[in-house]
């Protein structure tokens, strides 16, 4: 047990050290959520500041913020995908240092036609497709609604990661690798002479990664995500640094555990829909706990990505019925 301490005990500080190599300071933001907090990145280059993602918009992250960046002058922010905890303050805080703002095109355009009034206004009929009772639904596109006033002002989009690019967080280049699945257009940063891999929402140590279907053109996020895993894998990343929870090492030790969590929960949802099932049903059967209104969300998105995962690779069948879906295995 001793042992065991003072290896990650050990292990902790070399991960501190290898943040302090790197020039990186982590910039931990609270969020009012079970999932209760974010981390932001800042390192110092030649000519200024990079900012890596920015917290939700709200006066506690405004005033995190202005307290980092006090005489600093701030030239990139580099923004990895468009859900609020990330994506929230980045209009404010270019507003605040006139910084380039980067994004991939794809969450550009996803920030700008998710956090939409139109795009919100329809959910309720995807929620009750899914089987949802009418006033949940209702409830979960409110959520949504709320979510704008943490993800607006947007900002100018200056610049548009592609594939492969180098990019400089402090004084080491980065390569941008899209990792589709969390976000269809989540870009992750990796370091090949250090072996670093700033992994954001993709690899996350103690949970796994929210893979939702959000009823938009992307059709298939689990696929996405066990491809971008299989990606990853191949560079073998030694160093870990997540948007949630602490740096750790060992890529692919985590990657395999996430495979294997999902591997199970197709397996698992397999089962419930023997029993020809709607997505609230197969949720409810899934989840067995109380869920707030914002897990909700989350949990029926998740139920869906598995559900049309095993639809789209042949396993199971769906059927529109009485105005819901009906889903049920082969
Ligand atoms: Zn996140």
């Amino acid at each position: 047990m001793e042992i065991m301490l003072i290896v990650i005990v050990i292990k902790e500080e070399w991960g501190n050290s290898m943040l302090e190599q790197l020039g990186i300071t982590t910039v931990t933001l609270d969020l009012p959520f079970r999932l209760n907090h974010v981390n932001c990145f800042m390192a110092e280059g030649e000519n200024g500041w990079t900012i890596i993602d920015a917290g939700l918009h709200n006066t506690y992250t405004k005033a995190v913020w202005e307290e980092q960046i006090r005489g600093k002058n701030i030239t990139d922010l580099y923004i990895t995908h468009y859900h609020p905890d990330h994506f929230g303050f980045a209009g404010r805080l270019q507003q605040m240092t006139d910084a380039r703002v980067s994004m991939s095109k794809t969450d550009a355009h996803n920030s700008l036609s998710k956090w939409n009034m139109d795009f919100i206004q329809e959910l309720p009929v995807h929620y009750e497709k899914a089987g949802l009772p009418l006033e949940m639904a209702h409830h979960i596109a409110k959520d949504n609604e709320k979510a704008i006033r943490s993800v607006t002002p947007f900002p100018t989009f200056d610049h548009y990661f592609t594939e492969g690019e180098k990019v400089l967080i402090g004084r080491y280049e980065y390569e941008v690798i899209f990792t589709p699945g969390h976000a269809e257009g989540l870009v992750c940063f990796y370091n090949a002479e250090k072996n670093v891999l700033f992994s954001t929402d993709h690899i996350l140590p103690g949970i796994s990664p929210n893979i939702s279907h959000w009823f938009g053109k992307e059709e298939n996020p689990l696929r996405s995500f066990f491809h971008s895993l299989e990606k990853v894998k191949q560079l073998d990343v030694e160093f870990v640094i997540p948007s949630h929870g602490r740096p750790f090492y060992g890529a692919n030790e985590r990657i395999n555990e996430l495979i294997k969590h999902h591997e199970e929960r197709l397996e698992e949802t397999l089962q419930v829909i023997t029993v020809e099932s709607t997505v609230f049903e197969t949720c409810e059967r899934l989840f067995r706990r109380e869920l707030s209104v914002h897990e909700s969300r989350f949990a029926i998105g998740e139920t869906l990505a598995h559900l049309e995962y095993l639809r789209q690779d042949g396993q199971c069948l769906r059927e529109l019925k009485d105005g819901k879906w009906y889903y049920s295995a082969n």
